[in-house]
């Protein structure tokens, strides 16, 4: 120990030697004099004496693992650390530290140079300089940016590029989970080191999680011995992180999320560059309120601030952006302006807060009812906008139209405890026939109401076309009403023969409206219309009364006609009656469930499955059997026929034609029609107009055919004479063979 002591006292620099306890035991001269002590008055104190206060825990802790497992890296390299002398006063030094293996035990040797002022000074500045240059660049980004992802990502580049920091993340809290989100990062390896830490972070407890929650800066001088980063000690030291600050964003001075900035150096934030960097959070903040007020604001800007629904400016915005698609789709497009009846009541009776509840409520009611708010818009006062963008066919918009203003009627809207009922009048523009471009439309759908709320009419198109078709529509439904009162509707037969034997299997029933002005409708022409008004209901019971009344009346005459289909309508199927309603129209006689067969499409069974499946079972329990009509139009998906209760498919008219006419299909149809028969299905060709169709549905395998060919649909009676006669037998030869020769069962037209 003395050789070395006397060593230290010749070298010319400040040179100690501190045993394993972090004591010193030697202090050359210089040193003491560097730090402001007598000679020899350093010697048996601890080397923190040495450093400012706020230094020494860190360094405690970093000389106990130091002494545990020696850095070698540590050794010999020049640290700058600020030293404090006996004064108190600071000053940078340069220390580098080797070890020395002394007789009885291992010292750390240090040798200490003093940083010249300027030195010093210039580490300083080029500390304070990044984060004034990363300030500058900043709040640049306020003026720019319009958008606080951008804002987050930019801010995290420039900590890196302008800053100098190895990495930096800006973290948002999560109001609903609690959970740190990280909302923008930066840095080579910022990925691969953030997303390792999601998985084991307990985000909340770390520098990041204290720090909002507090709402104040976080500074780790050494990663590497912070409890607060604790979880992350060991992934920290493999990416080469030390120093970390966590600065938290605050929103309406509400702490609402972090940036985390890394460096490589221990203690690499001194109290200036600290001052500074909560600045530049700050600033930080303030552009993102910046950038969520100007949000904000052009929210306002687009928004009605009352309803919450477009304004008119928005509105014309979506009309044009749904047009376009109009245009390109080859679909119409209709734009409704509603207005309030009798508003101006409201307001003056209970008041304009009364007035504006009503409002608001209507705008929540045509909310749900239409079903997308995008769809909408107040345009002023108790004006409503409505964009339907997609129309089908002429006359959907009437439809939805008078169904909104049903609901709208029954709907009671409720203020202060009276509830009362809304009227509204609408005028309607359609694209193309009433404009091309928003501006017009809504123009258009305006004078529309004009006119409406002018006459007595609840809705006008701008278009008298329109509102004709539309009344023609209504004196359409009335005279279906009074059709089915005044028994206007006839069923018709078309037979079914067996492919092989050209026995009769059965006829189908077809509704035809014998319209006392017109003669016969056919069923496509009024169909649709009894759809829509729900009328089918009750005309699909009428056919199905008549079909059970028919196929009684020709088994007592002792005739055999099969089983008669019957049509089944979507809204039958659906309708929460239809079974109790069939078991009253069967009644009590087997024979009745026997002679039916009722046809149903695919589309109609997909729209919900499990209960279709459930209420056909319950069909077939009474001993009725199904059949799968127009099999090929629909979803034409096989998979689920097996789920299906079914007896029979009928293949569809079209590919029928295509037999003849694209030759490709006959293996698809060979495939249909070994598939139903592995489900033990009847196979029945529909629409066989030509000896040719017969022969190759007969080859194909199907089991039976209906069509032109065999006959059209005939009135009762010219079926039972036709078809129920002497045989029941249609001689097939003769109608399977070349048209010059066939007989005479083609229909006769
Ligand atoms: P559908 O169920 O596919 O009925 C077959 C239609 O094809 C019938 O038209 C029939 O006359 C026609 N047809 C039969 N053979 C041939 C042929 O060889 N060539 C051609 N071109 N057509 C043939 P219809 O009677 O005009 O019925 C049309 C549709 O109306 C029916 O199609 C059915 O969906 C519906 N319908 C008819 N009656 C009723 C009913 O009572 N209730 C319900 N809900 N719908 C019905
Ligand atoms: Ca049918
Ligand atoms: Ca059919």
């Amino acid at each position: 120990m003395q050789g070395i002591a006397n060593f230290l006292s010749m070298v010319p620099n400040p040179m100690i030697l501190v045993n394993e306890q972090g004591v010193m035991v030697l202090a050359n001269d210089h040193t003491c004099s560097l730090f402001g002590y007598a000679p020899g008055e350093l010697v048996g104190r601890p080397v923190t004496a040495l450093m400012p206060e706020r230094y020494r825990e860190t360094h405690v802790k970093h000389f106990e693992a130091h002494s545990r497992s020696p850095h070698e890296r540590d050794m010999g390299i020049g640290m700058e650390l600020m030293a404090c002398r006996a004064d108190g006063s600071e000053f940078a030094v340069e220390i580098s530290l080797n070890r020395y293996a002394g007789m009885d035990g291992v010292y750390t040797l240090a040798s200490v140079r003093l940083i010249a002022d300027r030195e010093a000074t210039e580490i300083r500045i080029r500390h304070l300089n990044r984060v004034l240059a990363m300030q500058g660049r900043i709040n640049a980004l306020i003026v720019r940016v319009h958008d606080r992802d951008e804002l987050f990502r930019e801010a995290c580049r420039i900590a890196v590029e302008a800053g100098a920091f190895g990495m930096a993340w800006i973290g948002l809290l999560d109001a609903d989970t609690q959970e740190i989100r990280v909302a923008a990062s930066f840095g080579e390896r910022a990925r691969e080191y953030l997303e390792g830490i999601e998985l084991e972070a307990p985000f909340q407890r770390g520098p990041a999680g204290v720090s909002i929650r507090e709402g104040r800066p976080v500074w780790i001088q050494d990663y590497q011995h912070s409890p607060l980063t604790e979880p992350w000690h060991k992934r920290s030291a493999q990416f080469g992180w030390n120093s970390l600050a966590v600065l938290p964003l605050h929103r309406k001075r509400v702490p609402i999320g972090a940036m985390v900035l890394y460096a490589g150096e221990i203690g690499a934030f001194d109290e200036e560059e600290e001052r500074l960097l909560v600045e530049m959070a700050n600033n930080l903040s303030f552009a993102m309120d910046h950038v969520e007020n100007e949000r904000m604001l052009k929210h306002l800007a687009q928004y009605d601030a009352l309803t919450s629904l477009a304004n008119r400016t928005r509105f014309l915005r979506r009309v044009t952006r749904h047009l376009r698609n109009a245009v390109s789709g080859g679909h119409k497009l209709a734009v409704l302006e509603l207005d309030l009846e009798r508003f101006t009541n409201i307001n003056d009776s209970l008041g304009r807060p009364a007035g504006d509840a009503v409002l608001k409520q209507v705008a929540k009611w045509l909310t749900e009812e239409v079903g997308d708010a995008s769809l909408l818009a107040r345009l002023d006062a108790d004006h409503f906008a409505v964009l339907i963008p997609a129309i089908e066919k002429e006359g959907d918009a009437a439809l939805l139209v008078e169904r909104w203003m049903k609901a709208l009627h029954e709907h009671a809207f409720g203020v202060e405890g009276d509830t009362f009922r809304i009227h509204a009048k609408v005028g309607i523009s359609m694209y193309p026939e009433d404009g091309v471009n928003a501006e017009t439309l809504v123009k258009n759908a305006k004078a529309a109401l004009k006119q409406a709320k002018a006459s007595r009419n609840r809705y006008l198109f701008h278009t008298p076309k329109m509102t004709e078709m539309m009344a023609g529509k209504f004196v359409l439904e009335n005279q279906l009403r009074q059709a089915l009162e005044r028994h206007e509707f006839v069923l018709h037969y078309q037979p079914k023969v067996n492919m092989v034997s050209g026995e009769l299997t059965g006829a189908e029933a077809l509704i035809r409206w014998n319209d006392p002005r017109t003669g016969l409708v056919p069923p496509d022409r009024f169909i649709p219309m009894l759809e829509e008004t729900g009328l089918i209901y009750e005309v699909g019971h009428w056919a199905l009364d008549r079909a059970i009344e028919g196929h009684l009346r020709w088994r007592r005459a002792g005739l055999q006609a099969g089983r008669i289909a019957v049509n089944v309508s979507p809204l039958q199927l659906r309708n929460r009656h239809f079974i109790g309603d069939i078991e009253r129209a069967i009644g009590d006689d087997p024979e009745a469930a026997r002679g039916l067969e009722f046809e149903i499409t695919e589309s109609m069974v997909m729209e919900d499955l499990e209960y279709s499946i459930a209420t056909l079972r319950k069909i077939r329990a009474m001993g009725i059997t199904i059949a799968l009509d127009d099999f090929g139009t629909g979803f034409s998906s096989l998979s689920y026929l097996s789920k299906l209760p079914l007896d029979t498919l009928k293949i569809d008219r079209s590919f029928v034609i295509d037999l003849t006419d694209a030759p490709e299909r006959l293996a698809q149809v060979s495939a249909i029609i070994n598939l139903a028969h592995s489900m033990h299905l009847k196979v029945v060709a529909e629409g066989v107009e030509t000896a040719d169709q017969a022969r190759m549905v007969r080859m194909l395998g199907s089991d039976e055919m209906q069509g032109f060919l065999l006959s059209k649909a005939l009135p009762s009676e010219v079926f039972e004479a036709k078809f129920l006669g002497s045989t029941g037998v249609v001689c097939l030869t003769s109608l399977l063979a070349p048209a010059e020769r066939r007989a005479d069962f083609l229909p006769q037209a």
